[in-house]
């Protein structure tokens, strides 16, 4: 997909980041700043490639010093900053300005302390969320929040998007298992938040911060709870003739008061896809299957295939197979994990949606999206993290056929307003970013974006961090309707050019 035209920069923002560029080469090693136009292109995006902006310059901080002389000078010339973790993010959360610096915490990369004792550990928020779990493991302990991109997204990106994943279901999300944060703040002072212990004094500001997407401040270390690694895993592997069946089953299995692990739901194209693309031993003619793993004791694992096996088949399973060895339950999960890539084999593009909706709601939803994809005329795969009712809906299209980016956008709104119009959200753990900022005008009214604002501008008055992303003025909310389809352009018209 080519890079997106935008209008030119105003003289002064280009002179307040030439300011900047010179105050900072002054003050950092030579390392730490990218500003050769050829090595920032490599920032221009994250993993929501319809959105490209080369950024002004890249800084890559690697102490706390170097970070705060980042601040102060953008601070002091108005400079827009961009955090940025590894650049998984899938809504233009990490989407750099022309005229900003985009501030890379990939250098904040260490592992500070495993405490079995209290079991959780410290770390920078660069680490990549496996790592948490590999470092933790000789104590017989892990994280459970995992992201399908954990091998490469940072704690820090997973803190500021709230990430979620397979095991979100049983262990909850990103909010529930961080208990310590510290960030800097535009001005340069230090917020800690929580800590080792349970419970803190004061305002809740540490759930406050998880999520709020890089605009409050920057994430600069994270304790995070670590769980016992359990004793046994199992998955069962059901088949299903028709979605709706599937998708009557998620809600059957937890109204049934079983909390599996993990419970996840791929339809016919996505089964396709991935068993093309990993050979994981899906059945390629089911009409979506369910992968749900189950955790615990011995004993417990035992029980619970006998009964969840049963419940599936009363629920319309046409077939459940349970995992023969570690290796066939690794095979189960490698489809499911490697299912986005897998999309991006049978399509030259493919666009994400994350919305989450109430699991009785998943047959009918899913019904019709599948009714709006034959309308737009582009195909779409299903795979989601069905035990949260939170869906990923792959929208298949080829941005160089002339209107496709914007017949998948409209396609991707529809399913955003379709999720609230059934009582969900238009984002379950990927973040609105510059992606769903649209969609947050469906789901908030003025009163509820304005407080939004509010908040913002009581940690960062000058609007330097991440501006324009996760929450929508109200005069774009007023547009909206006559203008919602941006065609990848940019500038995003949410994006200021400070
Ligand atoms: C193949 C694939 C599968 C995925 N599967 C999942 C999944 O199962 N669940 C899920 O939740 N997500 C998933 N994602 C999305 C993505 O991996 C997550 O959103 C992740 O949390 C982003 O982390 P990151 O380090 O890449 O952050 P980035 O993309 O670099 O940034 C994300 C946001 O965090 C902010 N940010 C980053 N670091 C800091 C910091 N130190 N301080 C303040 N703000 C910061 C950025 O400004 C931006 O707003 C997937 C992505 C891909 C490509």
């Amino acid at each position: 997909m080519s890079a997106n035209a935008s209008i030119a920069p105003t003289e002064t923002a280009t002179q307040a980041l030439a300011a900047v560029i010179e105050a900072l080469t002054a003050e950092l090693p030579p390392n730490a700043l990218v500003i050769e136009a050829a090595e920032r292109r490599a920032y221009e995006c994250d993993g929501l490639s319809a959105y490209r902006q080369v950024p002004g310059a890249v800084a890559l901080p690697r102490t706390r010093d170097e970070l705060l002389t980042c601040l102060r000078i953008c601070r002091e010339h108005g400079v827009p900053i961009i955090p940025r973790g590894a650049g998984t993010g899938l809504s233009g959360g990490a989407l750099p300005s022309e005229t900003g610096l985009l501030l890379s915490m990939a250098r904040f990369n260490r592992i500070l302390e495993i405490d079995p004792d209290n079991r959780c550990a410290v770390v920078q928020p660069g680490v990549r969320n496996l790592a948490i779990s590999e470092a933790a493991a000789p104590q017989g302990l892990y994280y459970a929040p995992d992201p399908s991109s954990q091998i490469a997204c940072s704690i820090g990106g997973n803190v500021a998007e709230n990430a979620g994943g397979v095991h979100c279901l049983k262990y909850g999300l990103t909010v529930h298992n961080v208990i310590g944060l510290e960030l800097v703040t535009l001005d340069g002072e230090t917020i800690r938040l929580g800590g080792k212990t349970l419970d803190t004094a004061g305002l809740d500001l540490l759930a406050f911060m998880i999520g709020s997407e890089g605009m409050l401040g920057i994430v600069t270390e994270v304790t995070v709870r670590l769980l016992p690694r359990p004793e046994r895993t199992q998955v069962l592997l059901a088949s299903f003739d028709d979605v709706e069946s599937a998708g009557r089953a998620v809600a059957g299995i937890i109204a049934a008061g079983l909390i599996p692990a993990g419970l996840e739901m791929m339809d016919n194209a996505a089964i396709r896809a991935a068993e093309d693309f990993v050979h994981a031993g899906y059945p390629v003619d089911a009409a979506a299957i369910l992968l749900c793993e189950l955790d615990g004791t011995n004993a417990e694992v035992s029980e619970d295939i006998m009964v969840v096996r049963q419940k599936l088949l009363d629920l319309g399973a046409t077939e459940v197979r349970t995992a023969r060895d570690d290796a066939e339950r690794a095979r189960f999960w490698a489809g499911r994990k490697a299912a986005f890539p897998a999309a991006g084999r049978i399509s030259p593009d493919y666009y994400c949606m994350d919305g989450t909706i109430p699991r009785h709601q998943l047959g009918t939803v899913l019904e019709r999206i599948n009714a709006l994809s034959r309308e737009h005329g582009l195909g779409v795969c299903n795979v989601f993290h069905a035990g949260d009712g939170n869906l990923h809906p792959l929208i298949l299209y080829d941005a160089n056929q002339p209107g496709q980016l914007e017949t998948a956008e409209a396609f991707g709104q529809q399913i955003l307003e379709l999720c609230v119009e059934v009582g969900g959200t238009v984002t379950g753990e990927h973040g609105v970013g510059v992606e769903k900022l649209d969609g947050m005008c469906v789901q908030f009214a003025a009163p509820e974006l304005e407080q939004f604002h509010n908040l913002r501008r009581a940690f960062d008055p000058l609007g330097l961090l991440n501006p324009g992303k996760a929450v929508p003025t109200l005069s774009r909310c007023a547009e909206f309707g006559r203008q919602h389809v941006h065609g990848g352009q940019l500038p995003h018209p949410d994006l200021p050019r400070l």
